[in-house]
């Protein structure tokens, strides 16, 4: 699945592949490569999100979403391992549940890129040799759980035939009646998305399908998306966008808007826009929550209200996420 042809794992390949400037110079202020020969949460970027810096017109915010830098290796005080509970939470090897009725499957650790913010960068991921079999026992005894989301690492990196398992093991569970995907793939690796839409087309007549994409700004989206969007929703999914609010990524209002704005042209909903989970070795990304609010504001004089994400925090133990 990873190969030299589709992912980089190398720094330098990657400075090469881009042949830019900026990017030379942004890493050499900044990248880790030279510093942490074995870290925990090495650097993996997509040739196709390469391709979208190259293409982009604010490179430098797709850059610092994917190049480890220097900050990575700060301890601020109130950044810590497992920011959103996630632990206290876990039901089995893979399944957590903080919220009442639902239930979310940790189906893999692998992604399309390793995002330098992610909560999860420090998860302890569990090597599972059959989650299907695992969320079925578990769904078996809680009949309660009305929706099951579908998370990871991303779901849609698992073989066609793990995730069609995966799929089918929830699908005998009647009680189960809306199945939610969060995924950066279609941003990440469209190809990746692609080996599942036989599977993807039928799924609206099984389950409520609703697919979470994970976007955080206008130039990670690109005809790839767009076709793969327009297909989820002919094919009857429903289709809402999380991003994370990111200091030196999507912090203003132009970049904001923008990014609503691309989102519906692309027949995608922004639904949330979440402060940063406070993971250890993020807090470069912080935006306080006062500047945080007044962006949102703003962006509400610019879009009609159903383009303006509800700005949100996860708070480790809470019931739902906490509005801002
Ligand atoms: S895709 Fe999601 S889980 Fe994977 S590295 Fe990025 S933020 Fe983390």
């Amino acid at each position: 699945m990873e190969n030299s042809r589709t992912v980089f794992t190398q720094i330098s390949d990657f400075l090469d592949y881009l042949e830019k400037d900026f990017a030379v110079n942004f890493a050499k202020s900044d990248a880790l490569a030279d510093l942490d020969p074995t870290p925990k949460f090495p650097f993996l970027c997509s040739r196709h999100y390469a391709d979208l810096i190259k293409k982009a017109s604010d490179p430098t915010a797709l850059l610092r979403e994917i190049l480890p830098t220097k900050d990575e290796l700060k301890k601020v005080d109130g950044f810590v391992d497992d920011p959103v509970g996630d632990l206290p939470a876990g039901k089995s090897d893979c399944v957590i549940q903080k919220y009442d009725q639902r239930a979310l499957i940790v189906s893999t650790a692998t992604c399309g890129v390793r995002c330098r913010f992610c909560f999860r960068k420090n998860y302890p991921f569990q090597n599972i040799p059959d989650v299907a079999r695992q969320v079925s026992d578990w769904l078996d005894t809680h009949t309660d759980v009305w929706e099951v989301i579908l998370s990871g690492g991303d779901p849609l990196t698992l073989s066609p035939g793990d995730f069609r398992e995966l799929v089918e093991s929830i699908a005998m569970h009647p009680s189960v009646t809306t199945l939610r995907i969060h995924t950066r793939l279609p941003i990440m690796r469209p190809d990746l998305v692609m080996q599942h839409f036989e599977l993807l087309r039928e799924l609206p007549a099984r389950f409520n399908s609703v697919l979470v994409s994970h976007v955080n700004h206008a130039d990670e989206l690109d005809s790839e998306s767009a076709t793969l969007f327009a297909q989820l929703k002919f094919s009857g999914w429903t289709l809402l966008n999380q991003g994370v609010l990111l200091k030196g990524v999507n912090d203003s209002i132009d970049k904001l808007t923008t990014l609503c704005r691309k989102l519906f042209s692309q027949g995608v909903l922004p639904y949330y826009l979440h402060q940063l989970d406070h993971a250890n070795g993020v807090a470069h990304f912080e935006v306080d929550d006062d500047t945080a609010r007044a962006l949102i504001a703003k962006v509400r004089t610019k879009l009609p209200g159903y383009l303006v994400p509800k700005l949100v925090r996860e708070i480790a133990g809470e019931k739902s996420k906490t509005p801002l």
